[in-house]
């Protein structure tokens, strides 16, 4: 299914909340059971997986160390939704999750480097060059221009103060994204 150069994969690298689930106030996650997917997710993730992408989920769960929700439920949101996911034919390669409190200065928070240091750790094949960003947040494309990523930015904001994202109002504008093998560079 992976397309390969050499020995490379390309990636797209998807926030979650917000992004591919519907995200709520902080404080109403506690009441949430199910996943709530976003209008066009499935179809945006089949289209990139069927372009060759890996599909990798980074996403901040600051919710779990400030006690908004607890580890079970984050995990138990996160299986359902692989489950619905996979029911769509959508492959996940993997999901990584920063835990920590907004407070605690980790490493691993976007809009810092972590989780894509611990994806190309764990996946050395990766090509940053070939792999782009989407998420609904700036420091999601904070995150894409310090990797040097494209960024595919879920906003209604009409001006982008990143070099190298592209603002879309809404994910399913991914698929001609990658349809067309379109990627925003830096020029
Ligand atoms: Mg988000
Ligand atoms: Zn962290």
């Amino acid at each position: 299914m992976l397309e390969k150069v050499g020995d490379t994969i390309k990636v797209a690298f998807f926030d979650r909340d917000g992004t591919i689930i519907k995200d709520y106030p902080d404080h109403d996650w506690s009441e949430v059971d199910q996943p709530e997917f976003i209008e066009g997710a499935f179809d945006t993730l089949k289209e990139v997986q069927a372009r060759g992408y890996a599909i990798i989920i980074v996403t901040n769960q600051y919710l779990i160390n400030e006690g908004f929700i607890s580890f079970e439920r984050y995990q138990s949101l996160s299986d359902q939704m692989l489950k619905r996911l996979a029911e769509n034919g959508i492959e996940v390669k993997d999901i990584f999750y920063c835990p920590h409190r907004r407070d605690e200065g980790c490493r691993c928070m976007k809009p810092n480097l972590g989780m894509i240091e611990q994806a190309i750790e764990k996946y050395p094949d990766i090509d940053l060059n070939r792999s782009f960003m989407v998420g609904d947040s700036a420091c999601d494309m904070e995150l894409a221009e310090r990797t040097g990523m494209a960024g595919y930015w879920i906003t209604e904001e009409h001006t982008c103060k990143f070099n190298n994202v592209k603002t879309v109002k809404s994910i399913i504008e991914i698929t001609d994204i990658v349809k067309g093998e379109f990627v925003w560079r830096k020029s």
